[in-house]
């Protein structure tokens, strides 16, 4: 079997606006990948978020990425993806995942089987946590919490807005509005110094926080084993930590970081993000798994997550609103708080080709 083409279907969505780390949403340009062989089996994937769009991606992945696959063997993908990482001075970890998240769709439609099955199960169900947007006030946390664990829903993660005080207030607000009824998270987005970052931990680490995410800039190892060392409550960095999957040595042998984190968009693929996912639970660590920017993306995260047992959860950020586009049907939690596993061949979710098509921009080459 041979690749014969790589195109991306370029259309217009109007995403969501809200906010994060940063502002994100309104009209972006996102795409579908797709990877074609000689024997009419075709692998997908989506280019780009409400955050970043495909039009930031698109020329890295055609001029850089196209050339190391055309005429190769689809299957061979841990020989590709060692050829694509090798550009990642020059080409974003993002382009280098839409080409293997491709790939590995190609792979389990060829084996008729969900890609967690290629990449040998471990369960078929896990429970989901509601990942909030950035909000102004304590209330507003408190009443979104309550909406999801009306749903079922288990777990909550708080991404504050990088004040200190205003951060604890709303942890506080939360915390006693919940009690101990679903699991609470922190994720701080790199927002603190080190003294900050401290007394931060310390007190939600007293209200019996789950973990604590990000309180440091995303490079700074020195401080987290700092920080490490006088915190009981789990830290999870890692998330946008430099250097992919070879970044993580230095993580783990200074112990500066309880849980690994990455995805399969920040970390350049299903391939490296299922190897770090292993790297961790060689060291007995979690690696939890962040949510995928895009719809196929989340669906990759998905199989991932179904094939590790070191994944206590499934992110799935909001308002989904702004992160689920372009499937007929896009990944559900049920009454209970949990995802399934994808049961079709390949990512396993039909992509609404008639929304695309008629919100067409191009399709390049
Ligand atoms: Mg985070």
């Amino acid at each position: 079997m041979k690749i014969t083409d790589l195109t991306i279907t370029l259309h217009r969505w109007d995403a969501p606006e809200t906010t994060y780390a940063m502002p994100v949403g309104g009209s972006k340009q996102v795409g579908v990948v797709t990877i074609k062989t000689d024997e009419g089996v075709e692998g997908h994937s989506f280019l780009g978020s409400a955050s970043q769009g495909a039009d930031e991606f698109a020329a890295q992945v055609l001029q850089r990425l196209k050339p190391l696959v055309m005429g190769r063997n689809p299957l061979d993908i841990g020989a590709i993806w060692g050829d694509l990482w090798s550009r990642n001075r020059v080409v974003d970890a993002r382009s280098i995942c839409a080409v293997d998240v491709a790939l590995w769709d190609i792979a389990g439609k060829v084996a008729g089987l969900p890609i967690h099955r290629l990449l040998g199960t471990y369960r078929e169900k896990v429970p989901a946590y509601a990942s909030s947007a950035a909000m102004k006030h304590p209330q507003e946390y408190v009443d979104e919490a309550l909406g999801f664990r009306a749903r079922g829903w288990q777990a909550y993660k708080i991404h504050p807005n990088g004040d200190p005080k205003q951060d604890l207030a709303i942890c506080a607000a939360v915390k006693e509005a919940i009690g101990d009824s679903m699991v609470l998270m922190l994720d701080s987005m790199w927002a603190y110094g080190y003294e900050d970052a401290l007394r931060v931990g310390l007190a939600i680490q007293e209200m019996d926080y789950f973990w604590y995410e990000d309180p440091l800039a995303e490079d700074d190892i020195y401080g987290y084993v700092k920080l490490k060392q006088k915190l009981n409550i789990p830290i999870l960095a890692t998330e946008y930590s430099p250097g992919g999957l070879y970044g993580y040595t230095s993580w783990i042998l200074e112990s500066a970081t309880d849980m690994l984190r990455g995805d399969v968009a920040v970390k350049a693929g299903i391939t490296p993000m299922l190897r770090i996912a292993h790297l961790a639970e060689a060291f007995r660590m979690k690696c939890e798994i962040h949510h995928g920017g895009n719809s196929l993306n989340n669906v990759a995260n998905l199989h991932i997550t179904m094939a590790i047992p070191n994944c206590d959860y499934f992110e799935v950020l909001q308002p989904d609103s702004a992160q689920k586009h372009g499937l007929v049907q896009d990944i559900a939690v049920d009454g209970e708080g949990y995802v399934h596993a994808p049961t079709g061949p390949g990512l396993g979710y039909e992509i609404d080709w008639d929304l695309i098509e008629r919100n067409k921009i191009a399709v390049l080459s």
